[in-house]
């Protein structure tokens, strides 16, 4: 169980339960989930396809709520939150990385780091600028930064998605199946990047589906019909063979 590092947890998930309707009647699909998640963990979610891996995730950024239980996020309570409340928290405290990139197409790479900055109005017009270029150097995108997302690879969107999350400096990164996507090299190259924000004293919260990349995370989380049935520090789970 959970080990501490003595800070109070900046994720906290409590007795959640997930239902969605299905006909006349319902079905659950997270049966009562706890787990609490400190500053600079880096934590896998693991689990076969159709575990609720992603609802639980769309619930931790406040994208879905759950039918009861809590979720405390940066000490906020996201399943009580407005839609209003929800965007403001969302654009200064998480960075989201999704499977599927989603770069907006008609943006450069660099336009598209620079959007979350836009939206949050947190840095100057000119610093916005120069932190997107400096990201995008980071990720090993600074030449391609004034191409169309179409124009480079699925690794090369991704790492520039991984830009985007890091826009507003935000202590939580939440990524779902970022690897689901890329060959093994490229996965590497997004693992390595993850390692060095969690280095930077990131929390990183990722769904994988990569036994390799989730033998090396530190703590891995694994949900088996809507219940946790593995949470370990170990870094080398016991695999259920999925
Ligand atoms: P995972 O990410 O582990 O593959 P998901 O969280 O995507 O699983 O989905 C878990 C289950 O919940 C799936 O069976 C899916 O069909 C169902 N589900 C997810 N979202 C909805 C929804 N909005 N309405 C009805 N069922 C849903
Ligand atoms: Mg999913």
């Amino acid at each position: 169980m959970a080990q501490t590092n003595g800070k109070e947890p900046i994720i906290e998930i409590k007795d959640v339960v997930k239902s969605f309707p299905l006909g006349n009647s319902e079905v659950t699909i997270l049966k009562g989930i706890s787990f609490a998640v400190k500053p600079g963990e880096f934590l896998s979610i693991v689990g076969p396809s159709g575990n609720g891996k992603s609802t639980l995730l769309n619930m931790v950024t406040g994208i879905d709520r759950p039918s009861s239980g809590e979720i405390m996020v940066t000490g906020k309570p996201v399943h009580k939150m407005s839609e209003d409340q929800l965007a403001g928290w969302r654009g200064q405290n998480l960075g989201i990385i999704f499977q599927f990139f989603q770069m907006l197409p008609a943006l450069s790479l660099l336009q598209n780091v620079i959007l979350p900055m836009d939206l949050a109005g947190k840095y100057s017009s000119r610093e916005r600028r120069e932190r997107a270029m400096h990201l995008l150097e980071i990720v090993g995108l600074a030449d391609q930064a004034n191409k169309l997302p179409s124009m480079v690879s699925g690794g090369q969107q991704q790492r520039a998605a991984i830009a985007r999350a890091l826009a507003n400096d935000p202590p939580i990164i939440i990524a779902d199946e970022p690897t689901g996507n890329l060959d093994s090299r490229n996965s590497q190259d997004i693992f390595e990047l993850f390692n060095q924000v969690v280095g930077q004293g990131k929390t990183m919260l990722m769904v994988t589906h990569d036994k390799e990349l989730a033998k090396r995370v530190p703590r891995v989380v694994e949900i088996l019909d809507g219940r946790i049935t593995r949470d370990e520090y170990v870094g080398r789970p016991n695999w259920a063979g999925y």
